[in-house]
């Protein structure tokens, strides 16, 4: 076939497969314009899932009845003039394509009136052929777009479209994000007759919130609220105890505009790193504002993905930003209740920092020796328990069970500790500590040979800087063999092959190679390697030291991987297990 100018509504039909792919992508880019006109109050009605009919109605700017059917060319906008703006946008849309991709797939209908005319206008398109001429009509201040028979002349489109009640939900959750973006904006959307959503444009997103998880969920959330130089980072994030099996809970807003960037949702659960179980994701609808130079919003038709000038500053005030308010909000359980605790009265068998046996060759339990502890009356006063700087109660060493796990008495019950996970929590945390300056390294009195297989070799030679950071010295020695001459002075006395073999095993690709999160990954691989195993057991001082160092950890409560360090009993459960409260 010759080489030919494909006419201009079969060139449209090939935009409009970028722009417009389902019901949910029209009504993101009408519901933009309205934004876009400065709108206070949108109304969104939907029918048949969106391929019957998506009316969006804005009481915004409108449009001069001259300029109606410019609007609908391609290539046609009034938000860019010179590709200089094209580096300073301010508004959400500038392609100046939606109205035209949509109008060549769909039977439309455009009316709208602004404030100064006191007619207004309308044009009818049918797959992409102007039906008519503009014609004057009553209508209200602001533009009415209505797209009937959505991709009725594409009918491998509608092919591609999910169960009605699929598309459905998209455009829910699509209108429910846009009105937590644009809190002051009256929102209503209507589907199959039904109402779907309703904001009242009060400027409170903690209202929406409960729109797009429960009201449940909403309550739990916290407040991220962060400014750093120029930018801001503002939103919700769920706590750590809130969490999905995926990262679809997540929703990015760039200046405005709904983004579907793995690279920032990936920054964002970095800032849960290791407070949250291996596998797990939170949710979070984060706002990020920034001076529209900094970021590149032409890079997809559908505008959904964005670049940022300075991509590891933006990255890190979004980790920044969710790691203080996880720390300001958790790892503190709330105390529920009252806490009815009083001192304990030095008992036989206990001294203040551990277990004895009982003195004088008894070994056997009796009951009649024992002090019976009463249960404490209601009317006692309140104690707050004492708390470490981490959040956990200071802890008595009881004793351990099993080779593997401590047990301790706090103000609130009683606690199992897991020694391994602690032990890995402290590791983790100390060196995280000394990466500030340099870790310590130590030679070793007898250099440790490693030899791996190919791709193994390839990764550490490729972690090299990395390790040499967390204060190993490694040498090639061979092909695909190396010798270890000195490694972190934390990891005294652990096996420096298997801390060496640890950090490239199962090393996959980072989604974002963040140095830091290198080396906090490697650090994590290194503790877990390092740290006391379940089956060892401890001497008592060794096993006091164990609880102090894990109260004295900033998030004690899980190791690095986010497997619970400890679990709590508490009195009143404790209580209530042995039929002491409660009814009889
Ligand atoms: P873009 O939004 O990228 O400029 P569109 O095809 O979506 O391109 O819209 C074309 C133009 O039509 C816009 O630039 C704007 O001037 C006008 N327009 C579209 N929708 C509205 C609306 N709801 N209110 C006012 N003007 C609108
Ligand atoms: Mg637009």
């Amino acid at each position: 076939m010759p080489i030919k100018i494909l006419p201009d509504e079969v060139a449209s039909q090939i935009a409009a497969g970028e722009v417009v792919e389902r019901p949910a992508s029209v009504v993101k880019e009408l519901v933009e314009n309205s934004l876009d006109a400065g709108a206070t109050h949108i109304t969104i009605t939907v029918e048949g899932a969106g391929q019957k009919l998506i009316e969006v109605a804005d009481d915004g700017l409108g449009i001069p009845a001259k300029e109606i059917s410019m609007a609908l060319a391609r290539h046609a906008t009034s938000k860019l003039s010179s590709a200089a703006d094209l580096f300073n946008i301010e508004t959400l849309g500038f392609r100046g394509e939606a109205l035209a991709s949509i109008a060549s797939v769909s039977r439309f209908t455009i009316t709208s009136r602004t404030r100064e005319s006191e007619v207004g206008a309308r044009l009818v398109v049918e797959g992409g052929q102007i039906d008519s001429d503009v014609q004057p009509i009553g209508a209200p201040a602001g533009t009415v777009v209505r797209v009937e028979d959505l991709f009725y002349n594409v009918p491998a489109r509608r092919k591609f479209l999910k169960t009605d009640s699929t598309e459905r939900r998209q455009i829910d959750d699509l209108v429910t994000r846009y009105a937590l973006a644009y809190p002051d904006v009256r929102f209503h959307l209507s589907q199959e007759g039904r109402s779907a959503l309703q904001t009242t444009g009060s400027g409170d997103r903690r209202e929406v919130l409960a729109a797009l998880f429960s009201t449940d969920i909403a309550r739990q959330m916290l407040e991220v609220n962060a400014v750093y130089d120029e930018s801001r980072v503002s939103g919700y994030i769920s706590p750590t105890s809130l969490t999905r099996s995926n990262r679809r809970g997540i929703t990015l807003f760039v200046n405005g505009r709904w983004v579907q960037d793995i690279s920032l949702s990936t920054a964002l659960i970095q800032g849960y790193h290791s407070m949250l179980m291996v596998g797990r994701y939170p949710m979070a609808v984060m706002f990020i504002d920034l001076p529209p130079k900094q970021v590149d919003v032409n890079v997809h038709p559908a505008k959904s993905e964005v670049r940022f000038t300075n991509r590891d500053d933006v990255f890190s005030s979004v980790q920044r930003a969710v790691r203080r308010a996880l720390l300001a909000y958790s790892p503190v359980p709330p105390v529920q209740g009252q806490v009815r605790w009083s001192p304990p009265e030095p008992q036989p068998g206990f001294d203040k920092g551990g277990w004895q046996r009982p003195s004088g060759g008894q070994s056997s339990f009796s009951p009649d020796h024992a002090t019976t502890p009463q249960p404490p009356e209601k009317s006692q006063p309140v104690v707050q328990p004492p708390l470490s700087a981490g959040g956990v109660p200071l802890l008595r060493l009881i004793g351990q069970v099993g080779s593997a796990y401590l047990v301790a008495e706090g103000p609130d019950g009683l606690y199992l500790v897991d020694q391994h996970a602690a032990h890995e929590r402290i590791l983790f945390e100390r060196f995280m500590e000394q990466r500030s300056q340099q870790i310590p390294s130590q030679a070793l009195l007898d250099p440790a040979t490693v030899e791996l297989d190919s791709a193994s070799a390839r990764l550490l030679e490729d972690q090299a800087e990395v390790m040499k950071n967390l204060g190993f010295e490694i040498e090639p020695f061979g092909p695909n063999t190396f010798k270890v001459r000195r490694m972190p002075s934390l990891l005294a006395g652990s096996d420096p092959v298997a801390a060496v073999r640890s950090v490239i095993e199962d090393f996959e690709e980072d989604e974002t190679p963040l140095q830091n999160e290198i080396e906090a990954k490697i650090i994590g691989r290194v503790c877990k390697r390092a740290a006391v195993k379940a089956g060892k057991v401890l001497s008592v001082d060794e096993q006091k030291a164990l609880l102090r160092d894990l109260e004295a950890c900033q998030s004690p409560r899980t190791c690095p991987h986010g497997r619970p360090t400890m679990i709590h009993l508490s009195i009143d459960l404790l209580e209530r297990q042995f039929g002491r409260t409660g009814p009889r």
